[in-house]
């Protein structure tokens, strides 16, 4: 099968893999329909985080069953299904309470590359969510939004404590950013602030719930907040970028009392404990449980609630994987879905 392949910083091809396989009777092979671009991908790409070798890309998918391991009883071949990125048997303790990313059985299905024609997907019955039936095209890039960057950017709005009349701030106006702003809208935000500098961002923000833009960062970002919130903070503030300098952003933009939601992948963050200690604020984050809501997340998307797939802005054939990362680092494209 074709499936992408980073050889080092800046140098992603689409290179001949071998087919998947059965390798334990718990796995599922799927045919994947759409698979995307990740902004974590960008980090290896950027060689900010060390290229391990011939590496394959991509956790975010969507596919058909074509194989089920002899020990796979809920999903049937030919079922459309929506994983997460982490694969987890959604039984053990740390599953039952919420948390399938950090599964006492959790496997990272970057270590995979989803960026491919097909994929083997452990813990099948765990990882994956069939949809009732065949989903009609123009939900594909909806269901692949849930597959990452909407259950995430979920995550981090309930991590946030989001709720009804609650006024929010959103650090990041990347696609996990945008849809953490969907998310507080569908959860009963009243007024919900996003951080962006870029118009095609901000607009997007906006249409999907933002009620304030803020071009501000760092701490001029933070006051411009408090500013806005009466010298309070906001109640609840999501992190979704993963930097020193957003996460005492969002730190600084949330009132005493109120809640942090990070989930942007943490690159040398350190947190001030005297700072922390006076801020009084609640800090929840991690990589996410995408699989806690993905249920939810696929009713709403399939009763037309929400169409998170607007953060797609560039849909390219999985051939053209290298101008599908090019395009997301040069910010071009807030990402890139791409078509095996
Ligand atoms: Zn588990």
């Amino acid at each position: 099968m074709r499936g992408a392949v980073l050889h080092a910083p800046g140098d992603v091809r689409l290179d001949t893999r071998d087919d998947p396989r059965i390798e334990h009777p718990t796995d599922a092979i799927i045919r994947i329909a759409a698979t995307c671009v990740c902004g974590s991908d960008l980090w290896p790409y950027r060689g900010i985080e060390a290229v391990d070798g011939p590496a394959p890309m991509g956790h975010e998918y969507v596919g058909i069953v074509e194989e089920a391991g002899a020990d796979v009883t809920i999903l049937k071949p030919g079922q459309f299904v929506v994983g997460s990125f982490f694969a987890s048997d959604n039984t053990c303790e740390i599953c039952q309470a919420g948390y399938q990313s950090r599964c006492v059985h959790a496997e990272l299905m970057g270590a995979i590359g989803t960026q491919a024609e097909y994929a083997r997907i452990p813990l099948a019955d765990g990882t994956l969510v069939a949809t009732p039936a065949m989903p009609d095209q123009k939900f594909v890039p909806s269901l692949l939004a849930a597959s990452d960057v909407l259950g995430t950017g979920w995550f981090a709005a309930v991590a946030a404590a989001v709720a009804p009349g609650k006024t929010v701030a959103v650090v990041g106006d990347g696609a996990v950013g945008l849809l953490g702003v969907l998310a507080a809208r569908e959860l009963g935000a009243e007024r919900i602030i996003a951080f962006s500098r870029h118009e095609s961002r901000q607009k997007l923000a906006r249409e999907l719930g933002a009620t304030d833009i803020v071009t501000e960062r760092g701490d001029d970002g933070a006051a411009r907040v408090k500013d806005l919130t009466g010298g309070l903070g906001a109640h609840c503030v999501i992190e979704a970028v993963g930097t020193q300098e957003s996460m005492m952003q969002a730190i600084r933009s949330t009132r005493p009392g109120g809640h942090v939601g990070y989930v942007g992948v943490s690159h040398d963050v350190t947190l001030p404990g005297d700072e922390l200690f006076f801020s009084a604020v609640h800090l929840h984050g991690g990589p996410a449980p995408v699989r806690r809501f993905l249920p939810d997340l696929i009713d709403r998307i399939l009763t037309g609630a929400i169409d998170p797939g607007t953060v797609f802005d560039l849909t390219l054939p999985l051939d053209q994987v290298a101008e599908g990362y090019k395009a997301m680092d040069e910010r071009r494209a807030i990402k890139t879905l791409l078509q095996p």
